[in-house]
């Protein structure tokens, strides 16, 4: 019976292999929300990047025609500077970040980076050029060190493990059973969401982009954990151009410049400072945040690591 069996467990051990490779998949095409329909223009020459400038231009985005998202929005963020995204769920935050690796074309205006419309620029160098940290992170079913060198598949030993440390991860990955061979992911061991997190920043670090684009994760991660991410970010962040679509806005109060997204425009923009002493959207905002964070604080919620 044993041996009538075993093929059949040989079988069904494959099926799920070829099942979960297609989740992985899956996985991958969610995070990307890949649209196949944009190809690149016959003449595209690859994105030159000299100092790391967008510029959204008079930009116009549907996803249906019969709901605009962004309407006539204009900003600009220059080399080496931080804007900061924040708005209700649905403003079209993450939209603007999909707009810049050219999931979709928008309708209207002109998305430039160094002055390149992206349209024109072909869609690999595009992608590879731009650094990102997602919402959540994709891990393949791999060890961790594969799992890094994502962001630079031609990186060392060496550069793997020294892009952890700056992510925070390398005495983390250090306690795990293998270390650096540790399988993580579905069939392995999972990791917290603050991990994946470190993971992702560890991958850009290796790829050592100079635009960053962070999807700030909306989950909440305890005080400690969050400190410790947003020191790796700011140290990563450092000197290069970053947009970040960020919800929690103690993330952003150094940012060079806020942009309040409320249906698809700009309701309010300028420094922390700036929007605070305004009293609009964004000062109710974050008292709304602090008062959330304090109640926290009374029913202990928030006293990890303090
Ligand atoms: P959140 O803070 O909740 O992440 P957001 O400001 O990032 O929100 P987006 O993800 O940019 O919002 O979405 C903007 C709007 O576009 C939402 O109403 C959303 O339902 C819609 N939307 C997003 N992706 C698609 C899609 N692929 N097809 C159709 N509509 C979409």
């Amino acid at each position: 019976i044993i041996q009538l069996y075993a093929p059949l467990n040989f079988f069904g051990t494959y099926y799920r292999l070829i099942q979960q490779a297609f989740i992985d998949m899956e996985n991958m095409f969610d995070l990307l929300d890949v649209s196949c329909e944009i190809t690149d223009n016959p003449n595209a020459s690859p994105l030159h990047i000299t100092d790391g400038c967008i510029e959204f231009r008079r930009v116009y985005f549907h996803y249906n025609p019969e709901k605009p998202i962004l309407k006539d929005l204009s900003f600009t963020v220059r080399a080496g500077e931080t804007v900061a995204l924040v708005g209700t769920s649905g403003a079209g935050k993450s939209t603007i970040i999909r707009l810049l690796f050219r999931f979709y074309d928008i309708q209207d205006g002109q998305i430039l980076i160094d002055g390149q419309d992206i349209r024109h620029v072909r869609q690999a160098s595009l992608r590879q050029k731009l650094g990102v940290v997602p919402q959540d992170t994709v891990l393949f079913n791999d060890n961790i060190r594969y799992n890094i060198r994502y962001g630079r598949i031609d990186a060392n030993d060496r550069e793997v493990e020294e892009a952890a440390h700056y992510a925070d991860m390398d005495e983390r990955i250090k306690s795990f059973p293998q270390q650096y061979n540790t399988t993580v992911g579905e069939r392995g061991l999972k990791l917290s969401g603050g991990e994946k997190q470190r993971v992702a920043i560890a991958r850009t670090i290796l790829k050592n982009p100079m635009i960053i684009l962070l999807d700030e994760a909306t989950s909440a991660l305890d005080t400690q954990t969050e400190r410790n991410i947003q020191n790796s970010l700011m140290r990563v962040c450092q000197g290069r151009t970053t947009i970040i679509v960020a919800h929690r806005l103690s993330t952003i109060i150094h940012a060079n410049q806020i942009l309040v997204l409320s249906e698809g425009e700009v309701c309010e923009r300028g420094t922390h400072e700036d929007l605070l002493s305004l009293g609009g959207v964004y000062s109710n905002m974050w008292r709304q945040q602090q008062t959330s964070l304090e109640e926290d604080n009374v029913n202990g919620v928030d006293m990890m690591g303090e």
